[in-house]
């Protein structure tokens, strides 16, 4: 008996062969045949009619950061909806787990930090069912989720649980180090897809403290990428700061035989030459026999903020004295000379990775709440300073310090250069990720950087094929992850699937909602062309968005293949 017949559809199979005409039947969650016509439909529960749409396996997005909302949002929204089958979280090492009780405020606090996430949505949020990783796997496995999950065990989780206040302090003794990899070796075992850490200092935790894994010595490191890998199994994932450069991860690579994913590989107009050195490098590591891979992104990075929680200056050394501050302590900080002073002076240095460059033509006032201040509106720093003749720091903060610091502003921070941005996308050692789902959701909204890779980059711009931009969104990371017989329609595998008319594809613009627990805002933005979206072969979207009563199709993914 076929439960779900697709007929007529232009099939885009995953494997960067070009499309071809065919029916799809589904049996049981997984593709049973593939043909031109397949005639015999009287006895399928349900047939889709897909004359001019097309097929492909849904998308892989392999930087998330649901691992809070996923306790309790099952629906891991706006993803889905957005051709989103299959997330990985766990990245950059923020993760939830392993937590011990007297370490959940912390963890909150660090994520509020580090990831823009409303302190009060987690606190009202987070079902704690677990301590140990394998209990949250346990958790994840029980209560389910619309879209298949992968999670990496996390640094900076797993410092925590060994170190407790210490892990955002000092290095680690040896004793530590080996309980932590007992930690990674048991969360191995029972299923996590690698081991995630970051080193970027623009990753800072509660009070500005960097996140625990950036204390991590190399020896540190390597003990515990060696303690994944141990197996013969497992992706390490590291958002790299400056004291990790590509050969000392090449190192790792070589030591375990394991892939190695680098982000974040953001274009920097300041300094446009610094991705391309990195995929370089990579590149070269590869041609030594190593398995290495840049994680791109195909969104411009933009951010709004405000100078309540900036995120886009909080990585600045001369930032410091601010961060963790609020209301009149933190307003005292930014009308102080001295401090501008020194912010101005580090934005004037050059430097490998920053945010924030001083490019105040892309930063712009979206809203003010004191009616004087909204003519500004609309408007950028670059503009509003040289109207007055005055410094555009100064006109930046004094603007916020005028309106109680509620000014929100919008930043383009990072991979705006259309151009410079196709040639990473085009890189054969870069993967094509970087959304950030989950995470920053205040700040920006990512998660449809699949429609966006398909509508802007292969309709609009022709970067690259469709069938290649689907290749890059499906079968390419699933390989990379040993994802058992996903990322490709093709007989045998798995029914995930994405139906969408290529005329239309892409992202709509992204909107603010309040529906995080307690009412906290977001940022989020829904599919355009997307006319149904099925999980293991139950459809849990359709053109209207999100179906209301959406199964909970997702399998959590803990056997992966090499
Ligand atoms: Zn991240």
């Amino acid at each position: 008996m076929i439960d779900l017949l697709i007929r007529g559809a232009e099939l885009f199979d995953g494997s960067g062969a070009p499309p071809r005409h065919a029916d799809v039947a589904v049996v049981e969650g997984r593709i049973a045949r593939i043909a031109p016509r397949l005639g015999d439909a009287e006895g399928a529960r349900r047939i889709v009619e897909a004359d001019g749409l097309a097929l492909m396996p849904g998308i892989v997005d392999s930087h998330t950061h649901f691992d809070a909302q996923i306790t309790w949002d099952p629906t891991l929204s706006p993803s889905p909806a957005l051709g989103v089958t299959t997330a990985v979280i766990g990245n950059c090492g923020f993760t939830i787990a392993p937590c011990r009780p007297g370490d959940r405020e912390i963890t909150m606090r660090n994520l509020t930090q580090v990831e823009g996430m409303s302190i009060d949505a987690l606190r009202q949020g987070i079902a704690w069912g677990f301590e140990t990783f394998p209990e949250y796997l346990a958790q994840l496995r029980a209560a389910g989720s619309v879209a298949n999950v992968a999670a990496y065990v996390g640094h900076s989780s797993v410092r925590t649980w060994v170190m407790g206040s210490d892990a955002a302090k000092r290095a680690a003794t040896a004793d530590e180090i080996a309980q932590m990899q007992a930690i990674v070796r048991e969360a191995m075992v029972h299923g996590a897809v690698g081991f995630a850490s970051s080193t970027s200092p623009a990753h800072n935790g509660e009070g500005g403290l960097p996140m625990p894994s950036r204390l991590a010595s190399d020896a540190e490191m390597a003990a515990l990428v060696g303690a994944m890998g141990e197996g013969g199994r497992g992706v390490y994932m590291l958002t790299k700061g400056g004291h990790t450069p590509i050969p000392f991860l090449e190192s790792l690579a070589a030591a375990t035989g394991r892939p190695v994913m680098v982000a974040a590989l953001l274009h920097n107009s300041v300094n446009p030459t610094a991705v391309f050195a990195d995929l370089d490098a990579i590149a070269a590591a590869n041609a030594r026999g190593r398995r290495m891979l840049g994680q791109v992104s195909c969104c411009p990075l933009s951010m709004d903020f405000t100078l309540a929680s900036p995120y886009p200056v909080e990585g600045l050394v001369s930032w410091k004295p601010a961060l963790g501050l609020a209301g009149a302590a933190l307003e005292a900080v930014l009308a102080d000379k001295a401090f501008r002073d020194a912010v101005r002076a580090e934005l004037a240095t050059p430097t490998t990775f920053r945010l924030f460059n001083s490019e105040w033509e892309k930063v712009q006032v979206v809203e003010a709440t004191r009616p004087e201040l909204q003519r500004f509106e609309q408007r950028t720093i670059a503009e509003i300073a040289a109207e007055s003749g005055r410094d555009p720091l100064d006109t930046l903060l004094d603007l916020a310090l005028a309106d109680g610091l509620k000014t929100v502003f919008t930043a383009m921070l990072l991979n705006s250069d259309e151009d410079a941005v196709g040639r990473m996308l085009n890189d054969p050692h870069s993967i094509v990720s970087l959304s950030d789902a989950g995470a920053h959701l205040t700040f920006f909204n990512d998660a449809g950087f699949g429609l966006h890779l398909l509508g802007h980059w292969s309709r609009e711009r022709g970067t690259m094929s469709l069938a290649e931009a689907v290749r890059r969104l499906t079968s390419h990371p699933a390989s990379v992850f040993g994802f058992e017989r996903r990322g490709l329609v093709r007989e045998g595998y798995a029914a995930d699937l994405l139906l969408f008319d290529p005329k239309t594809v892409g992202r709509g613009p992204k909107r603010r909602v309040h529906d995080l627990p307690g009412g906290a805002a977001r940022l989020t933005t829904d599919a355009v062309g997307v006319h149904g979206v099925w999980v293991n072969g139950r459809q849990v979207a359709d053109a209207n968005g999100l179906l209301p009563d959406a199964p909970r199709a997702g399998a959590l993914l803990t056997r992966f293949s090499d």
